[in-house]
């Protein structure tokens, strides 16, 4: 099994993308040198040629490493005129090739003829497309068709371990975004940020401003704030917005006792509310909220006061007679103790004495004289 570099999360592009079925040929290519990788090749064709994006999906280094550089669903730049349908993969040498080399392009050649449906007929040296002028790939192709075509065919439809190349599924915006990119999947990832919270001018054109939110975001969710849009943060912005638009959860009402305004009583309450307000037991205020507890004990207190007023007044009419009226059986008799002086003519009612007896007696000349 070949080794795998993985380096899509960081490499350049501006090319757009394309579905898979689209894509019907396999290149090889050479890269003219003797040693080399990505980034020392992408000097020449950003530089030089002006590309957004590099030649190839795939480079199989001098010891055999594979740069996996693109998902198969990028259009790379590796044959003027036939991009759009073709899965580029490029062999670091100058028409000579190690071993290992060799074993890794047809590891990764029958992979991809698997993956991505493309017959051997279809396997081609980037010499061998319409139109092309070049040494590249520097090898004979008819050989390389027929070491494809000599092994087994199980071999090149095992379930292959590298299924997590297709991994672009995940892409918010089907590619790694970064800065000087430009077009409709940047505008959505413009719009996405927006949505968060990122304030970013939808033009379409990662420039710093796309960047300087992109590293934020990341900071802002512990993710590494490279300010490159990979499928990390894709997914995690993904997961932001979801939570965005997802139906909020009802918030229990809290309920203060005191909230409820009812002004008036129910009908069925009336009566007794009515008569515990003239009690003074209430004050007649929202009918409907509950009695907290020291409020139920500040009304019996108010009964209780009541209630002692109460039986004060009884004992004070009822037992001294206080305020009685005479009765008319009565009337003419104290009208006439009153006027003879024999009592102040108060408290009809009360009960007499027999202290008081003795001077009611006394006054009226009743008592005898004690004789010798
Ligand atoms: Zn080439």
């Amino acid at each position: 099994m070949a080794k795998i570099k993985d380096i899509r999360y960081r490499t350049p592009r501006t090319n757009g993308t394309r579905s898979l079925s689209a894509i019907k040929y396999i290149a090889r290519h050479h890269s003219a040198t003797t040693s080399g990788d990505f980034n020392s090749f992408w000097r020449t064709w950003n530089e030089r040629n002006g590309w957004g994006t590099g030649g190839y999906h795939e480079i199989i280094l001098r010891d055999g490493t594979v740069e996996l550089c693109y998902d198969p669903h990028e259009i790379t730049n590796g044959v003027a005129g036939h991009n759009t349908p073709t899965y580029h993969i490029c062999v670091v040498g100058n028409g000579s090739f190690t071993r290992e080399q060799e074993r890794v392009f047809d590891e990764r050649c029958r992979y991809n003829m698997a993956r991505l449906n493309v017959p051997i007929s279809r396997v081609l040296g980037h010499k061998e497309f319409k139109g092309a002028s070049t040494a590249c790939p520097g090898i004979n192709m008819d050989m390389v068709r027929s070491q494809l075509s000599g092994l087994d065919v199980a071999h090149a439809s095992t379930p292959n371990p590298h299924t997590d190349e297709l991994d672009y599924k995940k892409y918010r915006y089907g590619q790694t975004l970064m800065k000087w990119m430009g077009g409709a999947a940047v505008k959505r990832y413009q719009q996405d940020m927006n949505a968060l919270g990122y304030k970013l001018t939808v033009d379409g054109s990662f420039g710093p401003a796309s960047e300087d939110a992109a590293a934020r975001f990341q900071a802002d969710h512990g993710l590494i704030r490279d300010g490159i849009v990979g499928v990390s943060t894709q997914e995690r912005i993904t997961d932001e917005l979801a939570k965005l638009n997802a139906p909020k959860p009802i918030k229990k009402e809290e309920k203060p006792v005191t909230v409820e305004t009812r002004k008036e009583p129910l009908e069925t309450h009336r009566a007794a509310w009515e008569w515990a307000e003239a009690e003074g037991l209430l004050n007649g205020e929202r009918p409907a909220d509950n009695l907290s507890r020291e409020q139920y004990a500040t009304v019996l207190k108010r009964q209780d006061e009541r209630f002692e007023k109460m039986v004060r007044e009884i004992i004070a009419k009822v037992v001294f007679g206080a305020d009685r009226v005479v009765s008319a059986s009565h009337r003419e008799s104290w009208e006439k103790m009153i006027e003879a002086g024999m009592t102040n003519g108060e408290r009809p009612g009360a009960a007499l004495v027999r202290e008081q007896l003795a001077s009611i007696l006394d006054r009226a000349g009743l008592i005898p004289e004690k004789t010798e």
